[in-house]
Formats: C-alpha cells, sequence, structure tokens
C-alpha cells in the first residue's frame, strides 16, 4: 500500500535575552517551499533529509509543503511566526483527506513577543486542522524546552540524541519510520514526558561529557534494545529561554499504553535528577584572561591548535574574546573564524584584496556582545555570496550561506568576516580559505557542543572561558521572569 505523507518544518531557537526580534526577512532567506525541499534536503545531515530517505525507500507519495527557518537568534517576529503556521495550516487544509500523515520539523525553543511556546501553538492549530487521527510525527532539536502542553498535538516526538547534532538526518528517519509502522497498522504509538527539574547551559549539553554521556546512551540503547517498538529522547532543554518550560525533559514513545511510555521517561529523569550537580559542573570553565594564559601555554609545546572557546556568545559577533587576543604580545597564531559584521565586509569587498581598511570590527549585535574593536586590516581575500555544502559530520551535505565574506588579517590574527551570522563548527571555515587549521596556535571559536564533532580529539585542549555575555556557564546570572526557580538555582 502506499501511503501519501504531508512533510513541513518551522525551525528557529530563541535567545530571549537577546535584544533583537528575528523579523519575516531572515525566516524568508531561510525558507523553501514545495518540491524545492526535495533539492534542498536529500541526501543531507537534516531532519528533512531524514524523512525523505525513508519515504523515498519505502515508496510513499510525498507532499512537500513548508520548511521555513529562522536560525538561531533573539526572539521570533510573532507575525512572521504566524503567517508561515497558517501557511502549513492552509497547505494540508487544500488537501484535506489526500494524505495520511504528517511528518514536521520544529525546534521546540522558538519563543515570539506573544507567545511563550509557539511550537506548542502550532501543533495545536495543525492537529485543528486535520482532526483527532491523522498521525503527526515530529522530530525536535535536543535543546527544546518542552512540557506536556508542547507536544500535546502530535502523536509522536522525537529528539535528536547527540550533540554536535550528528544525528538530525537519523533522527527524521526515527519519526518518518514511526509514521510508516502507524500506517500500516504496525504499531499504535503512546507517548508521554517527564521533567527532571534541571536547566542545563548549552556549553554543558555536549553529549560526550559524563554523566550526560551515559544518560544519552541509556536513552539511546532503550530505544534499540527494548522487545516492542520503544524510543526515548532525552533533550538538554534550552538555558536562555526564558520560558515556564525551560529544562531538560524525557520524552518517551512505545506501541503499549501511556502508563508504559510514562514509566520509561520518569525512570531517565531520575537519572538526570540523581546526577544533577555532576550535570551542572562537568568541565572547567575560565574567565577570559585566565583562559588565554592557558591556551598560551599548552600552545608553546603542542603540535596542534588549542581551541579557545568564547561560548557565551548568541550571534557570532562577540569581541571579548578578539579584543584580548589582540593585546597580546608575542608571536601566537591566531584564527578567529565567521566573525559575523556585514558592514565591515562591506567595507572590506569595497577596497579589494591587498587593500588596508580601517574597521569597527564585531560587537554590533547587541549592548552586551563587547563592542566594535577598531582595527586596520589586510583584506587577505574576498569571497562573493560565499555558499557550499558542509563537510562536517554535523552539516554533512547541508547548504551553507555566509554571504559576501572576505579573510582578514590583523597583526597577523586570521579572521574570516561574514555577511550572514554562522556559527564556525568544523574545518570548512579553514578550507573555504586554503588555510590549514593546524597551522594556527589558537583558534577562537564560538560553539557551545557542536565544534566538538571536529575538533575534540583534534585540538590540543578546549579551553571554555565565561565572558560577561548573552549565554553564560553561569546561570543563576541571567534575568529570567518566566523559567521555573527551582530548576535554575544551581550554580552551572
Ligand atoms: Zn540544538
Amino acid at each position: 500500500m502506499t501511503f501519501r505523507v504531508a512533510i513541513a518544518g518551522l525551525h528557529m531557537e530563541c535567545a530571549t535575552f537577546l535584544p533583537h526580534v528575528t523579523a519575516r526577512d531572515v525566516f524568508e532567506a531561510g525558507t523553501v517551499r514545495g518540491a524545492r525541499l526535495f533539492e534542498t534536503f536529500r541526501n543531507s545531515n537534516t531532519v528533512t533529509g531524514g524523512f525523505l530517505k525513508v519515504l523515498d525507500a519505502s515508496g510513499a507519495e510525498i507532499v512537500p509543503l513548508l520548511h521555513a527557518d529562522g536560525g538561531a537568534a533573539g526572539l521570533a517576529d510573532q507575525d512572521a511566526v504566524a503567517k508561515y503556521r497558517q501557511e502549513i495550516v492552509d497547505g494540508l487544509r487544500a488537501q484535506a483527506g489526500a494524505f495520511d500523515g504528517l511528518l514536521l520539523h520544529l525546534h521546540g525553543a522558538m519563543v515570539t513577543q506573544d507567545e511563550l511556546d509557539p511550537d506548542a501553538r502550532t501543533l495545536d492549530a495543525i492537529r485543528a486542522a486535520v482532526g483527532p487521527d491523522l498521525p503527526i510525527m515530529v522530530a525536535i532539536d535536543y535543546h527544546a524546552n518542552l512540557d506536556a502542553a508542547s507536544i500535546a498535538g502530535a502523536t509522536a516526538a522525537f529528539g535528536y540524541r547527540y550533540s554536535p547534532h550528528i544525528d538530525m538526518g537519523a533522527t527524521g528517519e526515527r519519526a518518518a519510520r514511526c509514521l510508516l509502522k502507524t500506517l500500516a497498522g504496525e504499531i499504535r504509538p503512546a507517548m508521554a514526558i517527564a521533567r527532571p527539574g534541571l536547566i542545563l547551559p548549552s556549553i554543558f549539553s555536549a553529549t560526550d561529557l559524563e554523566p550526560l554521556k551515559r544518560l544519552v546512551d541509556k536513552a539511546r540503547r532503550h530505544s534499540v534494545e527494548h522487545a516492542g517498538y520503544t524510543d526515548v529522547s532525552l533533550f538538554a532543554g534550552f538555558a536562555y529561554a526564558d520560558v515556564p518550560n525551560c529544562g531538560m525533559s524525557v520524552v518517551a514513545v512505545v506501541d503499549g499504553t501511556t502508563q508504559d511510555a510514562l514509566a520509561l521517561a520518569e525512570e531517565l529523569a531520575n537519572d538526570v535528577t540523581r546526577y544533577r550537580d555532576a550535570l551542572s559542573a562537568p568541565a572547567p570553565v575560565y574567565d577570559l584572561s585566565e583562559g588565554i594564559e592557558k591556551a598560551l601555554d599548552i600552545a608553546r609545546t603542542a603540535d596542534r591548535p588549542v581551541v579557545l572557546l568564547e561560548h557565551a556568545d548568541r550571534a557570532n559577533d562577540s569581541t571579548h574574546g578578539l579584543r584580548a587576543l589582540l593585546e597580546l604580545e608575542g608571536p601566537a597564531r591566531v584564527a578567529v573564524p565567521f566573525l559575523w559584521d556585514p558592514a565591515a565586509v562591506t567595507t572590506a569587498v569595497a577596497a579589494g584584496e591587498g587593500a588596508e581598511v580601517a574597521l569597527d570590527l564585531g560587537g554590533h549585535s547587541a549592548p552586551m556582545a563587547g563592542g566594535p574593536v577598531p582595527v586596520v586590516a589586510r583584506v587577505d581575500a574576498v569571497r562573493r555570496d560565499l555558499t557550499y555544502r558542509g563537510t562536517g559530520a554535523m552539516r554533512a551535505g547541508s547548504e551553507v550561506r555566509l554571504g559576501d565574506t572576505v579573510l582578514l588579517d590583523v597583526e597577523g590574527i586570521k579572521i574570516s568576516v561574514t555577511s550572514l551570522s554562522q556559527s564556525a563548527i568544523d574545518f570548512d571555515p579553514f578550507l573555504q580559505f586554503g588555510l590549514d587549521p593546524v597551522a594556527f596556535d589558537i583558534v577562537l571559536l564560538r560553539s557551545k557542543t557542536h565544534f566538538r564533532a571536529a575538533w575534540q580529539g583534534f585540538a590540543a585542549e578546549i579551553i571554555i572561558v565565561d565572558t560577561p555575555d548573552y549565554g553564560p556557564a553561569d546561570i543563576s546570572s541571567l534575568p529570567y521572569r518566566y523559567a521555573p526557580i527551582p530548576e535554575r538555582t544551581l550554580k552551572g
């Protein structure tokens, strides 16, 4: 029997303490409609790529609606989100009765000016449009903030298991397989959620860090070793979205009863609660000057670069680290990949390769981003409208769009500056400019966990520094209004 399956997505991660709202034009630049979904997502490590892989193999007929992506920044604009939500609902209504199920991709940490859980509203609106019986399987980011209401509109929910998100495609496949089994009458999924009561800063949500690693592995083992159909997702939550359901959660999907699912979810949630102190401090965090000193010390004898991690940056343009590195005297070879500053790029492009330009570099996005650094830079390379397919494990096959991009040399520090905000997580930022990562002593990154797929095991050392920015490791300093109080009292 051939099933007809609709696919859609509405995706953004919102750090609500950032002052700017992401408007529709930004979403629109990351939006794909109709049959264009096929060429954009097939053979990529994306949720939609995973949907397509399983549906293609099954011979299902696919109804591609819309995938809108606002990236990761501050609040999502309410009007924009409402329009995309309506577009999905209208697309489903237009084909009412003509499809058997829906596969949906949401982030789970979207917030608008008016809605604290817009992903829940999207699911509810879709459910209202398609009726109570149509199977809706949703794939959600590991950094989702969820409670029972968030996923009430879904038949079953699936989260990425890992951060770095090397399994976004695999998560889409899990959701798609569950949908096909359900449509074939092989299973009747029941779902439950448990919340252990812990808000984890993103920097500590890396699934290679213990004890998180063993909890993530337990969720995976539940899913693959259980006799019947079982799928357990552990969600790290997103500490920088100030919402009532901020924090970790566990979702279990079983071919059985809601009570069966709840028992599984609660078992893993209890493990999280038991390890909460260790989960909240799994790696050392240094202040900036201490971290740089340590990095220089290691770099003196290392044959590979030290990663200095300015992880509290939420907009890829913070300058706390860059400013401190420019003040260094001595021979350290430093790389600063993917600093976001479209105005600086425009100036550098106009000056051309080989020119010297005076720039106020970075730090424009928000007051706590460190402010612009006045520099005189040599323009080493200009790349107009730079777009490429990622080669790292997480971005494998995915389109990475940077807009006009330049490589600058500022007092020997190599800085690639982008027009579109994109975090540097793998070796592509070096390869795109013909640079060899091994040629540097210190590489300043702004990633939280995703860099580990390329850099853990490669870097001589990973040094986490906390800066006075929007995504600190010490979340007790954040001006929360909505996040549950008992869950944010940990030292972080
Ligand atoms: Zn994530």
